[in-house]
């Protein structure tokens, strides 16, 4: 590299100002996707501390979290068939692998609901144009059936799980909007 080019590629080298010390870092140096505030890597680990002592579980990232509450709007607003119908289940390997973290016996439960839901969901959609033949029929009512099930059994433990994961469940937060 000519000295010319050099000094042209350090010039614009981008810098990023950390939200919590202050403190200018190169733009690489600055985790600016995981939370809302822009933290450099001292911070970020501070901040993951403090999140875990106030919240009592494993660290997590904003945007981890925000998918366990995506997932959980889903299915306590659209149903557990409406979000697999909304190919919303491309997530849902993410979703599983974030509750792996911290592995409670909540978390194994909530995991199994997801993962049989998962499968019903693609059982029903492999048979759900073939529906004419009374076997696929049968088979693909089942899964339905299941998806249902799922569903119900997500909304029993939706309250205690989001509660640990210092969240409220949709349900809760939309009863508490409307006042009553
Ligand atoms: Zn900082």
């Amino acid at each position: 590299m000519l000295r010319k080019d050099i000094y042209s590629f350090v010039e614009t080298e981008e810098l990023a100002t950390c939200s919590v010390c202050g403190n200018e870092f190169e733009e690489t140096e600055i985790n600016m996707t995981d939370y809302e505030l822009d933290l450099c890597s001292t911070c970020e680990k501070d901040h993951k501390i403090t999140s875990t002592i106030q919240r009592g579980y494993t660290m997590l990232t904003d945007k981890e979290l925000e998918l366990i509450s995506h997932y959980d709007y889903q299915v306590l607003n659209n149903g557990m068939s409406g979000w697999l119908s909304n190919h919303q289940y491309k997530q849902i390997f993410d979703f599983v692998e974030i509750l792996s973290k911290r592995n409670s016996a909540i978390d194994q439960k909530v995991i199994a609901i997801f993962k049989k839901a998962t499968i019903s969901g693609m059982e029903y959609l492999q048979h759900k144009d073939s529906t004419f033949i009374p076997e696929i029929k049968e088979i693909a009512d089942e899964s339905l059936i299941d998806i249902e099930s799922c569903g119900k059994q997500y909304k029993e433990v939706a309250t205690e799980f989001m509660n640990s994961y210092g969240m409220e469940d949709y349900l809760t937060k939309f009863t508490n909007n409307i006042g009553l």
